[in-house]
C-alpha cells in the first residue's frame, strides 16, 4: 500500500460530530438514525454510538473499536447494531477510510421502489460517485445485511439498501460524506427528470466514456459504468420558441440545425420550424398566459 497516513484520533472524533451535524441538517436522518465511522489505523475505527441523534453529538460518546468488534473505548454508550456493516464493508476493502449510513428521503424512496441509480445523466454523479445500486433487503442490525453489501466494496462506492436508506464510503469519511450528499441530489434529479418533468437526455456512450476517463485519471476505480444512448441527443442549443408546448406536440424537444453550419442559430430564428409548428407554439404560450 503506498501511503498509510491515518487521521489522529482527535481528528478523527472531530470529522465524525461534523458529518453528523451535516446529516441531521440536511434532513439525511430523523431522530438517532444513521451511523458514521473512521478508520484511525490498519484495525481500528472510531464509531457512532447508539440512541443519539447524529445533529447532538459529543466527543465522549463516541466508541472506539478494532474491526473484530471488540470494543477498546467507549463512553455511556454502546455501539449502533449497524455498526457490523460498517465493519464488513471495512474488512472487503481495505483502501476505504470512512462510511456513512443514513436514510436520506429520496435515496430512501428509490431503495423502497428497489431502483438503482444508474442512469448516466450528468457527469458530478458519474465521476465522484458512479452507477449506485439497489441490493436486496435484510432486516437492519441483523448479520445478514453485513452480508448484502460485501460483494459490493470493492466495485461501487454506494449503495441503496432495499427498504432501508443509504450507505456510502471513501478514502477518507469526508469523502465518503460527500458521495453521500451526492446520492441524494442524485436521487432527486432522477426524481425530478423521471416523474415531474418526464424526460431526461442520457448520455452517449462516448460521453460517458470520456467522463470514465477521467474518473480513472481522478485515480477512483469503482462505481459502475451505466447504460449509455448509442446517440448524444444533448448536443444542439435549445432556444425559446423551440420547445413544444402544445398537447399535441411530439415529446421530443424541437431543436434548431443551421444550414451548413455548426453554429448556433442568431437571435430569434425560427430555423426548421414551419409556420404551423409557429402559431401552434404561440397559441400555446397565450393560452398559458391566459391560465385557459
Ligand atoms: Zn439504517
Amino acid at each position: 500500500m503506498a501511503h498509510r497516513e491515518y487521521p489522529t484520533d482527535h481528528e478523527a472524533k472531530q470529522t465524525i460530530l461534523d458529518v453528523g451535524r451535516r446529516m441531521y441538517q440536511k434532513n439525511f436522518v430523523a431522530a438517532n438514525d444513521g451511523n458514521i465511522t473512521c478508520k484511525v489505523d490498519d484495525d481500528i475505527i472510531w464509531a457512532t454510538p447508539t440512541g443519539v441523534s447524529k445533529g447532538f453529538m459529543t466527543e465522549d460518546m463516541l466508541v472506539k473499536m478494532y474491526l473484530d468488534g471488540r470494543v477498546i473505548r467507549q463512553g455511556d454508550l454502546d455501539p449502533s447494531s449497524e455498526i457490523k456493516m460498517h465493519l464488513r464493508i471495512y474488512q472487503e476493502n481495505p483502501d476505504i477510510r470512512g462510511v456513512t449510513h443514513a436514510h436520506p428521503p429520496i435515496c430512501t424512496s428509490f431503495a423502497i421502489a428497489g431502483i438503482s441509480l444508474d442512469k448516466a445523466i450528468y457527469p458530478e454523479a458519474l465521476v465522484n460517485l458512479g452507477t449506485v445500486p439497489c441490493v436486496h433487503y435484510e432486516t437492519p442490525g441483523s448479520p445478514a445485511l453485513p452480508d448484502s453489501v460485501a460483494p459490493y466494496c470493492k466495485d461501487y462506492n454506494a449503495l441503496l439498501l432495499a427498504n432501508h436508506g443509504a450507505v456510502s464510503w471513501g478514502k477518507s469519511l469526508i469523502e465518503a460524506f460527500y458521495r453521500l450528499e451526492s446520492m441524494e441530489h442524485y436521487a432527486m434529479v432522477l426524481m425530478y427528470t423521471g416523474n415531474v418533468i418526464g424526460k431526461a437526455n442520457v448520455l452517449s456512450c462516448d460521453q460517458v466514456q470520456e467522463l470514465l476517463d477521467i474518473r480513472t485519471r481522478m485515480g477512483i476505480h469503482a462505481g459502475g459504468v451505466p447504460p449509455c444512448a448509442p446517440r448524444p441527443s444533448n448536443v444542439q442549443d435549445v432556444l425559446a420558441g423551440h420547445s413544444p408546448l402544445s398537447a399535441d406536440a411530439s415529446p421530443e424537444v424541437k431543436t434548431y440545425q443551421p444550414a451548413g453550419s455548426s453554429a448556433a442559430p442568431a437571435n430569434g430564428s425560427t430555423g426548421g420550424l414551419s409556420s404551423a409548428d409557429i402559431e401552434r407554439i404561440r397559441q400555446a404560450v397565450i393560452d398559458r398566459l391566459r391560465g385557459t
